[in-house]
């Protein structure tokens, strides 16, 4: 006769197995990809721990076990990540939203969210360089009713799932998809408010020393910052300003050790006036905010 297998028990195998295999959240992992087979939220999956699977939700489990245990990030196998209190898709054309990105996102919302109320009425449209799933861009447009934005990525591919996010939040009649290379697709759009962005910010030779999850399976184009990880942040900061409105911002999340550099470049530009910089919970730089004179 067949091994019955039920929740508790293929749990508890499933975590033994990704030990074996050195996953970092052994437990956590098996949860949220039985939930995901199942279709259930993980308290289900305590609440039934004695309930079998069938033959055709066990096929489907192993297949998410082999994925995960060759490294391939849950997100990937499940199609979903959280973010902003949104569930995105995301595919391995895009990078999976983190959370450190939040900060980013929050800190714009709080200066957007100020210029829109003033009374130039300003504040209505900002642009998004680098969409991937789209992360910044609507989760900001799901929580800013008033606003409109722009945004680029090289990656047609990205930007088809980013077009897909903003259908399922109902933000598509506000955010124009622009494919192209960074800065140049704006050109010809007027001036935004604010420019945000997370650019790729790896420095070349960092990349193969990264997690196999990350090096292996997300973009390449999503976190190679050239040789000292700085190259979006050179376009940005000579040419962004250009774009932006007086008395708006440039936004940016910013990698380990880059914002020194960062606040140098900001000093050699006349067009940036004050510069904020914003910590993560781990209390390293996370985001800068360039505001244009
Ligand atoms: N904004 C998303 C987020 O925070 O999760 C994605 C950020 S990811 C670090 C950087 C994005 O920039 C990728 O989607 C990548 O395709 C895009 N990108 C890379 N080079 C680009 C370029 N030259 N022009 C426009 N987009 C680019
Ligand atoms: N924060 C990402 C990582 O550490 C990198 C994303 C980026 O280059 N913007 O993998």
């Amino acid at each position: 006769m067949a091994e019955i297998w039920t929740i508790g028990k293929i749990l508890k195998w499933t975590e033994e197995y990704f030990q074996k295999y050195n996953i970092e959240n052994p437990r956590l992992d098996a949860e949220v990809l039985l939930g995901y087979v199942l279709n259930k939220e993980r308290i289900f999956l305590y609440v039934h721990f004695d309930q079998p699977l069938d033959s055709e939700e066990l096929a489907k489990f192993k297949e998410c076990i082999k994925k995960r245990a060759m490294k391939m990030p849950v997100a990937y196998i499940t199609g979903v990540r959280e973010f902003m209190g949104l569930d995105f898709k995301v595919t391995e054309a895009t990078l999976i939203p983190r959370p450190d990105t939040e900060i980013l996102v929050e800190t714009a919302m709080e200066r957007l969210g100020k210029i829109a109320g003033n009374e130039a009425g300003t504040g209505k449209c900002f642009a998004d360089l680098g969409t991937g799933s789209g992360a910044i861009c609507l989760s900001i447009l799901n929580y800013m009713k008033e606003i409109e934005a722009v945004t680029v990525d090289i990656s047609p591919k990205a930007i088809a799932v980013a077009k897909e996010n903003a259908e399922k939040f109902a933000v598509s009649d506000r955010i124009e998809f622009l494919e192209g290379d960074f800065l140049k697709p704006l050109e010809n759009k007027g001036k935004f408010t604010a420019i945000l962005s997370n650019p790729p910010y790896i420095p070349k030779q960092d990349i193969l020393g990264l997690e196999s999850d990350v090096k292996d399976f997300e973009p390449m184009g999503a976190l190679d910052g050239g040789i000292d990880g700085l190259d979006f942040y050179r376009q940005l900061l000579v040419k962004s300003a250009n774009y932006i409105e007086d008395g708006g911002f440039l936004a940016i999340e910013i990698g380990i050790n880059q914002s020194q550099a960062i606040l140098e470049m900001a000093k050699r530009n006349l067009m940036w006036g004050k510069v904020e910089v914003i910590k993560d919970l781990a209390g390293i730089d996370r985001c800068v905010v360039l505001w244009k004179k």
